[in-house]
């Protein structure tokens, strides 16, 4: 079954790069397995998945133990600066950076163990009260900081747009981190990169590759529907 998803949704964002003139393959897919054992990772990595989105840190490091192959672990939740310890240098990227003191605390980690952290940083463009992330206006300066903290390498852009019944809704959401991509970029930061825009999940990945999406979080159109009664 998963092999089947896994085609379709590799088969939409080809058609929908092509629609709008993108290379397929400066699209990312990272399967979101959170909530899902270890055998249904096993069972993606055997179709081919190399990267994959966990949301809580104590389920990430469970997984990173269980699962033998090395792939590419994305910690797309919000992170508590008190676990940062436990994930700094098994993430491929973490697309949650939503505080300064979560940078701050990330940077003395890494300063630690000698490595440089790829991170994205969360911007809440709806300005939902629910979510994480900065605001939009709030960005530049953020990134005028996180340019000095020199064990973060900042590669992009991450946003949650709110579930909507019309995917086409989020369209201007996935606008407005792109244009915020533009705008950092004109500044020249030295440490800072915008190369990547996270953004775009199951319901709404299309509409996020057309408004520039190099990497989409997609969970349950791959996996099926999440049972959360055995979480938390
Ligand atoms: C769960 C989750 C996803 C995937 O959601 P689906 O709707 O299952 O595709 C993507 N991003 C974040 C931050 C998530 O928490």
């Amino acid at each position: 079954m998963i092999q089947v998803q896994l085609e379709e949704v590799r088969s939409q964002i080809k058609e929908t790069a092509y629609k709008v003139n993108r290379n397929p393959e400066d699209i990312t897919l990272i399967a979101v397995s959170k909530t899902y054992p270890a055998s249904v990772i096993e069972e993606a990595i055997a179709n081919g998945c190399m990267d994959f989105g966990e949301n809580h840190v104590q389920e990430l490091c469970q997984k990173i133990e269980s699962i033998n192959t090395p792939v590419k672990w994305h910690l797309i939740g919000h992170l508590q600066t008190n676990k940062v310890k436990y994930i700094i240098g098994k993430t491929e990227l973490i697309h949650s950076l939503d505080s300064l003191r979560l940078a701050e605390e990330i940077e003395k980690q890494s300063a630690k163990k000698g490595i440089i952290t790829r991170v994205l940083v969360e911007v809440n463009v709806a300005e939902e009260a629910s979510k994480y992330g900065f605001k939009i206006e709030e960005v530049i300066e953020v990134m005028k900081q996180l340019n000095e903290m020199s064990h973060i390498k900042v590669e992009g852009l991450m946003t949650v747009a709110p579930f909507v019944e019309n995917p086409e809704e989020n369209r201007t959401i996935f606008r407005e981190l792109y244009r915020l991509s533009v705008d950092i970029q004109k500044q020249k930061f030295d440490n800072i990169s915008t190369n990547i825009l996270s953004m775009g999940m199951s319901n709404d990945y299309k509409i996020a590759i057309e408004e520039g999406a190099t990497m989409v979080r997609v969970g349950s159109a791959i996996f099926g529907n999440r049972d959360y009664s055995k979480h938390h």
